[in-house]
């Protein structure tokens, strides 16, 4: 028996996992896939190693919160992680009218690189990015500090939509689409993402973007090794099948050899539609399971792992942002005839890094109905009609990237592609939705999934309850754990440091 058991062993499982082992627990977690880690697993195709879910890292400058967070695991030393370009962290390539836009890192960075394209704009840019720091500034939990981890007390200006938001700052269209460049990092929806979230994935990447250095499942191992360090155990290639509950509490969970494993408290952080699937009808209240199931998640995308020639194509220390025209920032996820709208294409670092790159990750942001006509099919088992759809895609998404890295077709070497389907199924998460549970302002209370459930022994943890990516899900498993130790327990020690 343990003290704890956590279902699913990607970020949010491992940092729970690492936290409570750290603080004295025995820790069992339970993953699904052969290798544990969740959006941090890689795997290799043709010599090279690619990340799935771990591109562009934020909270790892030298008071971000995420490195707050390694240091008190003591962990962030071992870390292999290499920043991106400081005068220009990313580049935004607009196919209508060519021009090509450097955004610089910093805030006074981000400011000056686009006050240089849009002069007359510079006090609209200015205000408009002291709104982005003044929304985040209120998020207590983004910030380490002592606190609830409630948004209610936030201003209104954090709860509109984070397109008019922009729009209240700047009539200039063209500037109006370039603010929203990042939309596919949180999977925004105009009119409904709150500018909460707009704001704090802008601030987290323009304080400073990093990238993990040879592959992201280093950092599962490290959590990993804090875990069994502490007498715990990480499970792979083990799901939870079923959760057995009497008197409004856990009793047991079962493992897919069969086998009850019983703890004093659980943590689930598997999408909570995933979670309703284990548990017998009746365990929660019917209007519970009705809120989990209709809160809308964000969309899915179709990506593509080039392995790339010897020395055809140089590594970029940045990402490269590229769209068809200006007003499409907000839509990129639509799949209709014009699909890809826009893409993201990044060049992974590796250690001793040279001139060129062996490999390049692609994603296209891409809604879950491009695929639905296929949803009852599983990995490995699907019809050739899917198999030709994703040809065409693939086809599709390499005569867009032509147009920004001429030549491209002839420096690729192998590719792997994979759509919203395979996100789904490789995750266990509804829809293939990259980020989980969707904020939307129009009712920011049904988005708002607490930590604590109606049971007893068992808290949430993982993207879908307050912020998804590398700072979200491991601030989130802060806040988890501190509803089991204590508020402040754990924030305080990190912030002792
Ligand atoms: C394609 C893609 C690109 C992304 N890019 C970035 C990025 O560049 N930067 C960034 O910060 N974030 C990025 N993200 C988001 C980031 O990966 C997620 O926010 C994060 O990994 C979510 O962590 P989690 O623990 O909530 O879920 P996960 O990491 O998905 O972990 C949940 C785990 O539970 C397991 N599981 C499911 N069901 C069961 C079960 N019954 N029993 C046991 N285990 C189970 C799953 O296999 C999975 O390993 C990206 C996501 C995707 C999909």
């Amino acid at each position: 028996m343990s003290d704890v058991i956590i279902i699913g062993g990607g970020l949010g499982g491992l940092f729970c996992g690492a936290i409570l082992a750290k603080e004295g627990y025995k820790v069992d977690v339970f993953e699904k896939n052969a290798r544990i880690g969740g959006g941090l697993q890689s795997f290799v195709r043709s010599g090279e190693r690619f990340d799935t879910g771990m591109h562009m890292l934020g909270g790892f400058t030298e008071n971000g919160s995420v490195s707050k967070l390694c240091r008190y695991l003591g962990i962030m030393d071992k870390l292999k992680l290499k920043r991106v370009d400081r005068d220009c962290m990313d580049t935004i390539h607009y196919f209508s009218d060519s021009m090509q836009y450097r955004i610089g890192e910093g805030r006074e960075g981000f400011i000056s690189s686009l006050a240089a394209y849009f002069p007359e704009e510079e006090e609209n840019i200015r205000s408009y990015v002291d709104a982005l720091y003044r929304i985040t500034d209120g998020v207590d939990f983004f910030h380490l500090r002592s606190g609830s981890a409630d948004l209610y007390s936030l201003d209104k200006e954090a709860f509109m939509p984070a397109d008019e938001l922009i729009a209240s700052f700047t009539q200039n269209r063209k500037l109006r689409d370039i603010l929203a460049y990042l939309n596919s990092t949180y999977g925004g929806v105009a009119g409904h993402t709150p500018s909460y979230i707009h704001a704090l994935i802008n601030v987290l990447y323009i304080e400073g973007t990093y990238r993990f250095v040879d592959d992201s499942c280093q950092m599962a191992q490290l959590l990993q090794q804090i875990i069994e360090g502490s007498g715990g155990n990480v499970y792979a290639a083990n799901p939870v099948t079923h959760i057995a509950v009497e008197e409004r509490q856990i009793t047991h969970v079962t493992d897919s050899y069969g086998k009850k494993h019983s703890a004093d408290r659980y943590i689930s952080t598997i999408h909570p539609v995933s979670l309703l699937e284990l548990l017998d009808k009746g365990v929660f209240p019917k209007a519970y399971c009705n809120r989990l199931q209709s809160i809308p998640n964000t969309s899915s995308a179709f990506l593509l792992y080039l392995v790339l020639k010897e020395n055809s194509f140089p590594y970029i220390n940045h990402t490269c942002y590229c769209q068809d025209d200006y007003g499409d920032a907000w839509e990129l996820y639509r799949y209709d005839d014009r699909w890809p709208k826009g893409l993201m294409y990044m060049t992974p670092p590796v250690s001793n890094q040279g001139e060129y790159s062996r490999k390049m990750i692609v994603v296209a942001p891409m809604e879950y109905g491009a695929v639905e006509q296929w949803s009852g099919s599983t990995l490995g088992i699907r019809p050739d009609s899917y198999a030709k759809w994703k040809e065409e895609c693939v086809e599709r998404l390499l005569s867009k990237l032509e147009r920004v890295c001429k030549g491209i077709r002839g420096q690729i070497e192998h590719i792997t592609a994979a759509s919203p389907l395979t996100i789904r199924d490789y995750y266990n998460v509804k829809e293939g939705s990259l980020y989980g549970y969707r904020k939307d302002c129009e009712n920011i209370m049904l988005s708002q999934v607490p930590i604590y459930t109606k049971l007893k022994n068992l808290l949430l943890s993982g993207q879908n309850i307050n912020l998804h990516g590398v700072c979200g899900v491991a601030l989130t498993a802060v806040n988890t754990v501190e509803a089991l130790l204590g508020s402040d327990v754990i924030v305080n020690k990190i912030n002792n440091i």
